[in-house]
């Protein structure tokens, strides 16, 4: 059997890998660019399966202790502020799907994975190991850092992220298409918005031409806000490229009283430019395969990112358990049962933007009809079951990949 694999990147994705992998006793070294894990990223969403995934690794005090568990969710017309419930979270999610649906402030979640990962295996993570070149053999991966620091592993995961350095050695250049859409995202304290915005649920608020996204973390002492316009004058992809209140708040001019009081209170408003990528044929060669951002980076309509992440590390441990004499053939098997899955997923989120910006929402009239038709419980139910309900623990491994 497989004894030990190397990760690249201690995101999450990297790090639920390490832990299902040490869960099943096979030791694992991840070696991660950033000289200090300190807390970046602010609100990211465990639907239930992602959150069934962090149950099987042991961590539900962790969860119960981290998480927001927000009562449901709310979609809200972008001028009046005509609110109506479309999603019943809380009891209704466990009663459904046999796991809760929860917001983590990112730091939170990551830290959970971080600490477990290192009780498993002190030493585990190695720091300011940021992976530069590497190449593979019938025994193994060397893989070198731009310290110059190297290291050997039979098998080698790369689970680093969006910008990828080990798609880029295995599949050359990466060919993203900017959507036309661009984020803006951050954190409001909850004491600035207080009496005036709901800090229990999550929101949608839906526009002609733009839609916010609100949720709760740290047990609503913080609000996450995400706001995804059509713009095409900003095109970096980046988690820290900072913009000013002054040009959040003119993306959203003319909407409700209660948006303009959410966006002047963002603590700092980042930028994100929303890129798609096409789904990869091929993920894995030889020793190596890609996790996570790396092999199937999505647009955030689903809050599907971390969620398929988790599920990745979770089947890849379990497809190295089962086939872990021929690790050649456990990595093709995790690769054929998370490919079709994934572009199901990240297809699913490109085509959710003519859902969620829509003409239908500029008048009255219009916006009845449409929130009618596309946002009903049922409706909404019914177009999420499939991503909710899938159970990595038990999903079938295919044994011919
Ligand atoms: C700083 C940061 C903040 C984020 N904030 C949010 C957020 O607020 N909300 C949200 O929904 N998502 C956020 N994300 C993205 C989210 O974590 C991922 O989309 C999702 O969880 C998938 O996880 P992943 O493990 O594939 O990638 P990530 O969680 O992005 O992890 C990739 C890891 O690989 C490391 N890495 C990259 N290149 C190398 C290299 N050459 N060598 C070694 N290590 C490398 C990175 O430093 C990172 O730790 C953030 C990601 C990062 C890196």
């Amino acid at each position: 059997m497989t004894q030990h694999v190397a990760i690249i990147g201690a995101g999450i994705g990297g790090l639920a890998a390490a832990l299902a992998l040490l869960r099943r006793g096979i030791d694992v070294d991840v070696y991660e660019q950033a000289t200090d894990l300190k807390e970046v990223g602010a609100g990211i969403q465990t639907t239930p399966n992602g959150s069934r995934v962090l149950l099987e690794l042991g961590l539900g005090d962790e969860l119960q202790r981290h998480a927001t568990f927000s009562k449901g969710k709310d979609t809200y017309l972008w001028n009046t502020g005509q609110k109506r419930p479309f999603m019943p979270l809380g009891e209704q999610s466990v009663d459904s799907y046999g796991a809760p649906y929860v917001t983590f402030h990112r730091a939170d979640l990551h830290g959970m994975l971080l600490r477990a990962v290192l009780q498993a295996k002190p030493g585990a993570v190695h720091l300011g190991r940021q992976l530069d070149a590497l190449s593979q053999d019938g025994h193994g991966v060397r893989m070198r850092f731009v310290d110059g620091t190297e290291a050997t592993a039979p098998l080698m995961v790369g689970a680093d992220g969006i910008h990828s350095r080990v798609r880029q050695i295995l599949l050359g250049p990466d060919k993203p298409e900017f959507t036309g859409c661009m984020a803006w995202r951050g954190l409001i304290p909850a004491e600035a918005i207080q009496g005036a915005i709901d800090l229990v649920g999550g929101s949608m608020w839906l526009g002609p031409t733009a839609h916010i996204v609100t949720y709760p973390v740290r047990q609503g002492k913080l609000l996450n806000f995400i706001g995804m316009v059509d713009q095409d004058n900003w095109l970096i992809e980046s988690w820290n490229a900072a913009g000013t209140t002054e040009e959040c708040l003119a993306d959203f001019a003319g909407w409700h009283p209660h948006v303009q009081l959410m966006v002047r209170n963002i603590t700092i408003p980042y930028k994100w430019a929303l890129m798609v990528r096409a789904p990869l044929e091929r993920w894995t060669e030889g020793r190596i395969t890609l996790l996570g951002d790396a092999c199937h980076s999505t647009l955030p309509f689903l809050s599907q990112g971390a969620n398929m992440a988790l599920e990745d590390g979770l089947i890849l441990a379990r497809c190295l358990q089962a086939y872990g004499d021929d690790p050649g053939h456990a990595l093709r098997n995790y690769e054929s049962l998370r490919r079709p899955r994934t572009a199901n997923i990240t297809r699913s989120s490109a085509e959710q933007v003519r859902r969620v910006h829509n003409p239908e929402l500029a008048d009255p009239a219009g916006a009845q009809r449409y929130i009618e038709r596309e946002w009903g419980q049922q409706q909404v139910e019914e177009r999420y079951r499939w991503i909710y309900g899938y159970d990595a623990r038990t999903v079938e491994l295919e044994s011919a990949a």
